[in-house]
């Protein structure tokens, strides 16, 4: 399944259950952030005649890096980006990064943000152009957030603050298509939430039509995001504990 967005040449490709490989590209080269496969981004890149400029490794989950060491296989030159944190759990690792620090991809300035919480040093992408644009791995989703797997609670609840103080036309490109489960989750605690009800007619529509559902507006999701939309670290905490519990 592809998805595309014209302005920014970003394409998105669905693999395995619910994983989505971003792809950002001009005429010549790509990018490619968190490839859970090698193979249909080989394809893609092939088909296009792309150079593969650099891999984005947000965390290191096998359903993220799984496909980096085909991929520098075929393109030896590759950029592979990941946090200087993550040197034994993301091996092809040629260009170590921290909060902050600032890269030249495809000839535009992109901003690592540290995002703790769904690993103690999971690293986000940001590109600040007229529509900003964010590579989120899997802190946030549409409608939720990531599981809080190393970090803590409180971390977390700082790294959502951090994604929420952003411009709020940021384009946010997270890695798996769960859009529709974390509406149906926020639906069950606020039933009449017009928002969530709105929003879930328009998932089920792009579903059924074969799209992907995300990247996602900050802006819109501000309204439909409980976790965005939560006052304080309580808040937060009663409800991502809420969601591990939600079947
Ligand atoms: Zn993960």
């Amino acid at each position: 399944m592809m998805g595309f967005n014209k302005e920014q040449n970003i394409i998105g490709i669905r693999v395995l259950n619910d994983n989505v490989i971003w792809l950002w590209k001009n005429k010549k080269s790509a990018v490619v952030i968190d490839p859970a496969l090698s193979q249909p981004v080989i394809e893609y890149l092939k088909v296009n005649n792309l150079n593969l400029e650099a891999i984005l490794q947000t965390h290191h989950h096998s359903d993220h890096i799984g496909g980096t060491r085909e991929l520098i296989k075929e393109w030896p030159n590759a950029k592979v980006i990941a946090s200087e944190k993550e040197k034994d759990r993301i091996p092809f690792q040629n260009l170590s990064v921290k909060d902050n620090d600032k890269l030249q991809l495809l000839n535009e300035e992109v901003q690592v943000i540290e995002v703790i919480g769904h690993t103690r040093s999971h690293i986000a992408f940001y590109c600040n152009k007229k529509v900003p644009f964010l590579f989120i791995g899997d802190t946030l989703f549409s409608a939720g957030c990531g599981r809080v797997f190393e970090g803590t609670y409180k971390q977390m609840y700082k790294s959502i603050i951090r994604i929420r103080d952003l411009p709020k036309n940021t384009l946010i490109y997270c890695a798996h298509e769960y859009t529709k489960s974390n509406l149906l989750w926020a639906l069950d605690l606020e039933p009449e939430n017009q928002n969530l009800k709105k929003k879930l007619n328009e998932v089920e529509k792009k579903l059924s039509l074969n799209e992907l559902t995300i990247p996602f507006l900050l802006d819109e999701e501000m309204k439909i995001n409980l976790f965005l939309r939560a006052q304080n670290l309580e808040e937060f905490t009663f409800l991502r504990a809420n969601k591990d519990s939600w079947v």
